[in-house]
C-alpha cells in the first residue's frame, strides 16, 4: 500500500511556533525531506529512526533539484512510507509547493498540507505591528524581490497595474537578495512614496532576530542583515518596536 506525503510548515525558526499537528506527523515520519531554512531544533522532533535528508539549497550551493525532490517524495511514499516534506514558514507561501502537489497528484500519491507561521507574520510579531492596522492599511500583499529566471518581469507585472491600491497596502517582500537598490527603484516605480516606512526583519522569531527601520528613499543604504530577511513596507511599519541590538537600529526620520 502506498504511503502518504505531508507538506508541513516548519514556521519561521522558533520551534515553539510549530503546530501540534506538525509535531505529531514529524514524530511519526519515516522520512523527512527538509529545506535549508528549517532549524535543527525543529528537526529534533523527528524520530531518531527517521531518514532525514536536506534537500534545500542556499547561496548557490546545490542540493537536490526540484525534480529530484519530486522523485524522492514519490519513491518513498510509493514504498509505503510516511514522508514529511518540511519547509520553512508555511509550505504554500513561496515554497514551490504548487509544483510538488502537481507531481504528487500525477503520481497518484496521497498528500496533506499542514500550515505553518509564515515569515511575514513572524516579522510583524517581532516588530509588534498589525499588518492590517485599519487606520493605515486595507490590504496585505505577499510578494518577492526574486523573480523566476524565465519570467524576469513577473513581480513588476503584479505591482504596476495597481499603484493606487499600493498606497493603502502593506507589502511583505520575501527573498530580498543581497542589495536593495533595485528593489527600492522597483517599489518607487510601482507607486510607493519615497517616505514609505520600511522594516527589514532578519531571522524573525530566533535568538538572532534583528530589526531595522528606514524609509523607502534610504532603503538602498540600509544594512544587509544576515539571512533570512524580509521587508515589510507600508505605513504600519512606522510604529515598529525595534530590536534590542542598537548597532542595527536606525530611527525613522520624519519624511
Ligand atoms: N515558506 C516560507 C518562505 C520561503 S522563501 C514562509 O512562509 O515564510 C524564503 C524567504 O522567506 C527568505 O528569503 C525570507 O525572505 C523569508 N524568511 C523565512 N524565514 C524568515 C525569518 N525567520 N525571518 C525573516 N525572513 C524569513
Amino acid at each position: 500500500m502506498a504511503g502518504k506525503v505531508y507538506l508541513v510548515g516548519a514556521g519561521p525558526g522558533d520551534p515553539d511556533l510549530l503546530t501540534i499537528k506538525a509535531v505529531k506527523v514529524l514524530r511519526s515520519a519515516d522520512v523527512v525531506l527538509h529545506d535549508e531554512l528549517v532549524s535543527p531544533e525543529v528537526l529534533q522532533f523527528a524520530s531518531p529512526a527517521a531518514t532525514i535528508i536536506n534537500v534545500g539549497k542556499r547561496c548557490g550551493r546545490r542540493h537536490a533539484s526540484q525534480e529530484e525532490i519530486h522523485c524522492l517524495m514519490i519513491a518513498y511514499a510509493g514504498d509505503g512510507l510516511t514522508v514529511v516534506r518540511l519547509k520553512g514558514g508555511d509550505p504554500l507561501v513561496f515554497g514551490r509547493a504548487g509544483e510538488e502537489i502537481e507531481a504528487l497528484r500525477q503520481a497518484g500519491i496521497e498528500f496533506e498540507v499542514i500550515p505553518g507561521v509564515t515569515a511575514a507574520l513572524a516579522a510583524a510579531a517581532a516588530a509588534g505591528i498589525s499588518l492590517t492596522d485599519r487606520r493605515m492599511a486595507s490590504a496585505l500583499l505577499f510578494t518577492t524581490a526574486h523573480s523566476q529566471a524565465d519570467k524576469p518581469d513577473a513581480r513588476r507585472s503584479i505591482l504596476q497595474p495597481f499603484p493606487g491600491a499600493l498606497l493603502d497596502s502593506t507589502l511583505a517582500v520575501y527573498m530580498l537578495g543581497s542589495h536593495y537598490s533595485r528593489l527600492q527603484g522597483d517599489l518607487i516605480t510601482a507607486g510607493l512614496p519615497p517616505e514609505t516606512p520600511c522594516l527589514i526583519v532578519s531571522a524573525a522569531s530566533t535568538a538572532e532576530e534583528r530589526i531595522h527601520l528606514t524609509t523607502l528613499d534610504k532603503l538602498s543604504a540600509a544594512p544587509i542583515l544576515p539571512p533570512p530577511r524580509i521587508l515589510i513596507a507600508g505605513q504600519v511599519a512606522r510604529t515598529a518596536r525595534l530590536s534590542s541590538h542598537p548597532e542595527t537600529e536606525a530611527r525613522l526620520v520624519p519624511g
